[in-house]
């Protein structure tokens, strides 16, 4: 049996209410659909550790900076619903644009600092989008915990930071990366990779991997970065938007692993933006 799909708002919040009424815990775990084992692993850890589960499938036009991109995102709802049955989750929340965004929608959920760097400097309005619809979500569904993935460290941090600011009672749970087995982390936008792409994509890891341990056995970041972009370049990339080792919690920039760190990376293959981060130590 596949999972009951709900598209709208007031059904969301009659469920949640019937299950909050006899005192159960529940899970959301947010996607844009697309829907791989990264998204599933998520889906695992809400079930292990909720007695509901909501996932929850909205492609956010306001966390795209670039119209071609959303207009290109791959929707394969059905296919998405088909992947959720086995797991037994208790809603597939998916709503439309003006459930989410009616008229008149002029909220803005803007989260300082942590968003001034890495994507939040690439990406204009970004994460304001990120934030406006995880608020919204939180909201939403009510949910006593929600589950990320570390695939996207900033926006964890981001989310987690939101919901602290805001008094959103809710845990926010990060879930570990999952990667094909060449190392390439997945992602949705893997699909748009053509084969031959594809084939070059897991160098943007191996780089990193190198980088990370250089840094371990003391080597200095600005001369393992220069190399690592260079091997991330001829390996068929067109662009290394950044190749950062910043701190875990603030993000602020470190030149060592003084502290617990995360290697973080961005870079166009093919017209596809590709991201990666691993911890270091
Ligand atoms: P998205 O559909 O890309 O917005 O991602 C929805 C959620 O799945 C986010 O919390 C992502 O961080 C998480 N996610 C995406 N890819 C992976 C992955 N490879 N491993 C673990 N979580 C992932």
């Amino acid at each position: 049996m596949s999972a009951p799909i709900v598209r709208g708002l007031s059904e969301l919040r009659a469920m949640v209410s019937g299950w909050k009424q006899s005192g159960e815990t529940v899970g959301v775990v947010p996607t844009m659909g697309a829907l791989h084992q990264g998204h599933l692993s998520l889906v695992r850890a809400a079930k292990d550790g909720c007695d509901r589960v909501i996932v929850t499938i909205f492609i956010n036009p306001k966390q795209f900076n670039n119209p071609a991109d959303y207009d290109n995102y791959p929707r394969t709802e059905e296919e998405d619903a088909r992947k959720l049955a086995p797991f037994g989750v208790d809603a597939v929340y998916v709503p439309d644009g003006p459930t989410m965004y009616p008229d008149g929608f002029a909220t803005n959920v803007s989260v300082g600092g942590l968003t001034d760097v890495l994507c939040g400097a690439h990406r204009p309005g970004h994460f304001d989008g990120v934030a406006t619809v995880v608020s919204k979500l939180f909201l939403q569904t009510q949910a006593d915990r929600a589950y990320f993935g570390e695939k996207d460290f900033q926006q964890l941090q981001v989310v987690t930071r939101l919901a602290a600011d805001l008094d959103i009672p809710i845990k926010v749970v990060g879930c570990p990366t999952i990667r094909e087995e060449d190392g390439l982390a997945m992602s949705s936008r893997n699909l748009l990779l053509s084969d031959r792409a594809r084939v070059w994509a897991p160098a943007l890891n191996t780089a990193m991997e190198e980088v990370a341990e250089g840094l371990l056995a003391g080597g200095d970041m600005a001369t393992l970065r220069a190399k690592a972009v260079a091997q991330i370049e001829r390996a068929g990339f067109t662009e290394v938007e950044y190749l950062d080792l910043r701190a875990c919690d603030t993000l602020e920039l470190l030149k060592t692993p003084s502290r617990p760190a995360r290697l973080l990376a961005a870079a166009w293959l093919a017209g596809v933006r590709l991201i990666d981060n691993i911890a270091v130590g």
